[in-house]
């Protein structure tokens, strides 16, 4: 375990096995996120090598690669708590130290498969911040993301 409730091998890189995450990135997780919602914090993407990032048609410059410019740690997690809805998550992310002054995006698909994407990009104050959100892989506000993941979660709670 690197912390309470995180091991390495869930950051790991399927294919290659790399598994580099940043320290303030699995304290982040851990204290101010898993720490808050007391469940299970499953995380679906965390280092990846440059192969990988490509086959999941991840940005070039993405935090989840290996980074010169942050001592050569990976920096980014997809989180995903089925039961929480990303709103929570989102909240929680903008209010942490870890997350705050980095990367925070919202992916909306399926209900209960959303993620939240998290990286500590201004940890060493040489990226901006930056908030985005996609619903179905189409560009979305953050206001309309949360509230579609909302909506789809409603749906199925009523068994729609
Ligand atoms: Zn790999």
């Amino acid at each position: 375990m690197i912390t309470r409730d995180f091991r390495r091998s869930e950051f790991r890189c399927p294919c290659c096995s790399l598994a580099e995450p940043h320290p303030a990135l699995v304290i982040g997780l851990q204290w101010e996120i898993r720490d808050l919602v007391l469940l299970p914090v499953h995380v679906h993407s965390g280092s990846r090598c440059a192969l990988r990032n490509r086959a999941v048609g991840g940005a070039p410059g993405s935090f989840h690669l290996p980074r010169l410019d942050m001592d050569g740690y990976t920096c980014a997690a997809d989180i995903r708590v089925p039961s929480v809805a990303l709103a929570r998550l989102f909240n929680l992310a903008e209010a942490s130290a870890a997350f705050r002054d980095g990367g925070i995006g919202i992916y909306v698909v399926t209900a209960g498969r959303s993620w939240l994407h998290v990286d500590v990009r201004g940890v060493a104050g040489l990226h901006p911040a930056a908030r985005w959100a996609y619903v179905d892989g189409q560009s979305a506000s953050i206001e309309g993301a949360l509230r579609e993941d909302e909506r789809r979660r409603a749906l199925v709670a009523h068994g729609g």
